[in-house]
């Protein structure tokens, strides 16, 4: 007798042996029955070329970068032994840890799946959002490439639907915590008798199989040949760009051939020429929802506004573009390149207005903290780019400082400027980028700004 709840936590999943949320006795009866199969997390590859080298691969997160691989005296081997470093946050994976999948009968959890969404679609979004399902039909991948306030979380709504009708199981993946938090109470409304599961770092279990998964692309890692349908949000996002094994991750969790869908406001060169040479669908929304180009940021200059802050004053610019913000009671967030730097000028905000805060990513309020915003009980919140994407207050204004630090790339900078003007009330305002020196990153974010609303001004008008 299989015991449901072992089979539907386990299929699709990749999971450590001695590790389950199961009493350890019941693993070990399915794996002498066979339901459950055992890998080594690490294991040995030989190469084919001539050479024959060897070399360490994780089962886990697919990760095959060497210098990767530590060497260490394992006391539970007690061999020398080698773990994978690039997974180390989720628990160390080493060559004598055991992996086990689901290799038994998987039952059919189809049924209809109700979609309680009356929202109404711009002509862009209903074109967007065909064209997803029919390459979902066709089995190929897509590009979904939408201004910030596009709409773009309710174009999946119809797809994943039509997916899940199907008998698909579907994911939708995004490298942010945040967004996460944000996407998983909204899905939850809109498919009101679907299993939805949301993982994330410390997310709580949860019961049941679930057809529909909101996941962090970290969580990806302890999933295999899990999914029919992907879709990443937010794909542009750090750390998903700069990080192979979590673009390699969202290979691994589909299954054969399935479909990946990418939805992104600023797409990678390297996406957009996939998109060409593999034939993939392809949407493209340059206009906002509520048909407003989209608020083009201002450069004005700061200079050493750092050792300013670091000697207790803050440049006259800065308080009086913040002074405006307070006597036009709109509230405003300030970008800050550094924790440091933020939290030096917080306290110099204060003496204008005692109830600005300031909130980082390991902030545990950080999420009380953008609803004050929200709900108007504080003027404004100081913030490092942990908000840079996934919020929408109304009337938002937006300074960034030090806007030609490193941190700030084209795309972080497109994403900031895309808080700006999302609600159709307050469909403009300030976006402005303070900065020692204007760099190309601000450049090609203002230059593409405008790209884009000439290109909706066109889509419109022709
Ligand atoms: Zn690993």
């Amino acid at each position: 007798m299989i015991e449901p709840q072992i089979r539907d936590f386990f299929i699709g999943r990749i999971w450590t042996r001695n590790n389950t949320p199961f009493p350890k006795e019941k693993i070990e009866k399915y794996i002498n029955s066979n339901h459950l199969s055992i890998r080594s997390a690490i294991t040995v590859i030989q190469s084919p070329n001539l050479f024959k080298q060897k070399f360490f691969k994780c089962n886990r997160c697919h990760n095959e970068n060497q210098e990767e691989f530590i060497q260490f005296e394992c006391a539970r081997c007690n061999e020398l032994c080698v773990y994978c470093r690039h997974c180390i946050n989720m628990g160390r994976m080493s060559r004598c840890t055991d992996l086990i999948v689901w290799s038994g009968p998987v039952p059919n959890f189809k049924h209809h799946h109700e979609l309680a969404w009356e929202g109404k679609f711009t002509k862009a979004q209903e074109q967007a959002s065909n064209e997803l399902i029919a390459s979902i039909n066709l089995k190929r991948n897509h590009l979904i490439h939408a201004v910030c306030g596009a709409g773009k979380t309710e174009i999946l709504f119809p797809a994943v639907h039509f997916a899940l009708n199907k008998g698909l199981r579907v994911c939708v993946a995004t490298p942010r915590t945040d967004v996460v938090l944000e996407l998983f109470p909204r899905f939850q409304k809109v498919f009101p008798n679907t299993i939805l599961h949301a993982y994330y770092g410390g997310s709580p279990k949860q019961p049941g199989f679930a057809q529909l998964v909101i996941a962090t692309t970290h969580q990806l890692f302890r999933f295999e040949k899990a999914f029919d349908v992907v879709i990443v949000d937010e794909a542009d996002a750090f750390p998903y760009t700069s990080d192979q094994a979590l673009q390699k991750a969202v290979y691994k969790v589909r299954k054969n051939e399935a479909p990946i869908a990418f939805v992104t406001a600023t797409p990678s060169l390297k996406i957009l020429s996939q998109v060409k040479q593999e034939n993939w669908g392809h949407s493209f929304i340059p206009r906002r929802y509520h048909g407003y180009p989209l608020p083009v940021p201002r450069f004005v200059s700061l200079w050493s506004y750092d050792k300013k802050i670091n000697k207790g004053k803050l440049p006259p610019k800065l308080i009086s573009w913040m002074k405006t913000r307070l006597e036009q009671k709109a509230p405003f967030l300030i970008f800050f390149p550094t924790i440091q730097l933020m939290e030096l000028a917080t306290p110099l905000f204060q003496e204008i207005d005692p109830k600005i805060i300031s909130v980082h990513a390991e902030d545990p309020n950080r999420k009380e903290k953008v609803v004050k915003l929200r709900n108007e009980e504080i003027p404004g919140l100081l913030t490092t780019t942990i908000l840079e994407r996934g919020i929408t207050i109304k009337n938002v204004q937006v300074a960034v400082v030090g806007a030609e630090s490193k941190i700030f790339t084209s795309s972080a900078l497109i994403q900031i400027s895309g808080r700006v003007g999302r609600n159709v009330q307050f469909p403009d305002g300030e976006i402005v980028f303070f900065h020692h020196g204007i760099t190309m990153e601000m450049d090609v974010a203002r230059e593409e700004i405008l790209r884009l609303n000439k290109e909706g001004f066109e889509k419109v008008t022709v």
